[in-house]
């Protein structure tokens, strides 16, 4: 027996959907990559993603996944044996620190129990201690998408001025551009990286690094510089230096499209929306977990990210089943538990092009599952999403 026949819900934290307009953006054949509309298309998209990470940086665009973009933000800017201080919140920006230390840097980490953000009076004390200034970077991403906690990225700036340290601020903002505010030259980050595949509801196969001038003064004396991801070449006056080769056409139509999009809807208004259902879904979570067999992983309320909600299961419970059944018998497919959390939660996405029917549909799957499958759960967790949005959005 199933209700999956209709269309798919990909509730993953990336890749998220992408809308039909990026789709059919991207159906069309080759052009030219010397001249004409691509080497527009590559202008337009530079200017569009510097209003999208609200800087007057220099943006790059690698034909890579967010993986790549790390890289390219160590070796720009750092020299073999440079220590980097990582800041953990989960495990993305524990596997970026493990290709710093492939890259020959020395890597050292503030630990964290993957259920609380980052804190910045720790961070604070760490570079205090610094007084030779051995540190050359700050490692730290915006949203873990693992564990589901949101990073408080202007008051690690503050503590790190407090300090009066001189490392550069990097910040992978991969699962949160374009999800909720980020403010690169307002928050003085020197270097900051996202994905296609998430807020900008592209494909997966692009990411962008956004970098400041200190950043830039960095990169003159880098020793750990290659010629694929080097800045200096990309700022190249030939088209195709911009992507050190042929350019990712189709994607950059894609690009596009999206950003029309998002720039169309407004970023404070997709703001709104991703911090509308995103509380719709903390709200019916908050109800299941009144059975106890389920609990929030981010245990402070203030620190869960608004693209995407890490669900555990408590006393040893798995989350296959439920993944299997609403994704056999509703065609919901729900994100796995990765990282600390791994074989122990499951995630709900809510980023990207999502509206209300499908983060409604999605929770509504959620907890057929329960009920199906006699999870204990507090009952009325989809009325309480419904509650919240039938209150917030008004006429
Ligand atoms: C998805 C993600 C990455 C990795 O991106 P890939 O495109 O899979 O390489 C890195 N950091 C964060 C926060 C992410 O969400």
């Amino acid at each position: 027996m199933s209700v999956r026949n209709g269309r798919e819900f990909l509730s993953i934290p990336g890749p998220t959907t992408v809308p039909d307009e990026v789709l059919r953006a991207m159906h069309r054949p080759a052009v030219d990559i010397y001249s004409g509309e691509l080497v527009a298309v590559t202008r337009s998209c530079l200017a569009d993603l510097a209003r999208v990470f609200r800087t007057q940086g220099r943006i790059y665009i690698y034909a890579a996944n967010g993986h790549g973009a790390w890289e390219a933000a160590l070796t720009n800017t750092l020299s073999r044996k440079d220590k980097v201080l990582i800041l953990e919140s989960g495990i993305f920006a524990r596997v970026w620190g493990e290709m710093a230390a492939v890259l020959d840097l020395q890597v050292e980490s503030l630990p964290n129990d993957g259920r609380h953000a980052v804190d910045p009076a720790a961070v604070e004390m760490r570079l205090r201690e610094d007084k030779a200034g051995e540190i050359k970077a700050i490692m730290v991403v915006q949203v873990d998408t693992a564990s589901g906690v949101v990073n408080d990225i202007p008051a690690i700036r503050k503590a790190i001025d407090k300090a009066g340290h001189g490392a550069l601020l990097m910040v992978d903002a991969i699962a949160s551009l374009a999800t909720m505010p980020f403010e690169m030259d307002d928050w003085g980050v020197d270097v900051a990286i996202t994905g296609s595949q998430k807020g900008l509801m592209t494909p997966p196969g692009l990411s962008f690094i956004a970098a400041g001038e200190k950043a830039r003064a960095r990169h003159e004396n880098a020793d750990l510089r290659t010629r694929y991801w080097d800045w200096t070449q990309r700022e190249g006056e030939q088209h195709y230096q911009k992507y050190c080769g042929t350019p990712p056409v189709h994607m950059l139509f894609g690009l596009r499209k999206a950003l029309d999009m998002l720039l169309e809807e407004g970023l404070e208004q997709v703001y709104r929306r991703h911090g509308l259902l995103a509380e719709a879904t903390r709200r019916a979570v908050d109800v299941w977990t009144q059975g106890d067999a389920l609990a929030f992983n981010i245990t402070e309320p203030a620190e869960r990210a608004n693209s995407v909600t890490t669900v555990l299961m408590n006393g040893g419970g798995k989350p296959g089943p439920l993944l299997d059944y609403c994704n056999e018998k509703c065609g919901v497919v729900l994100g796995i538990g990765i990282g600390e959390q791994d074989g122990r939660a499951f995630r709900i996405a809510h980023m990207g092009h999502v509206n209300a029917p499908m983060i409604l549909g999605t929770l509504g799957a959620v907890e057929m599952g329960l009920i199906a499958l006699q999870i204990p759960h507090g009952t009325g967790g989809v009325q309480a999403a419904v509650d919240w949005l039938g209150q917030s959005v008004t006429r």
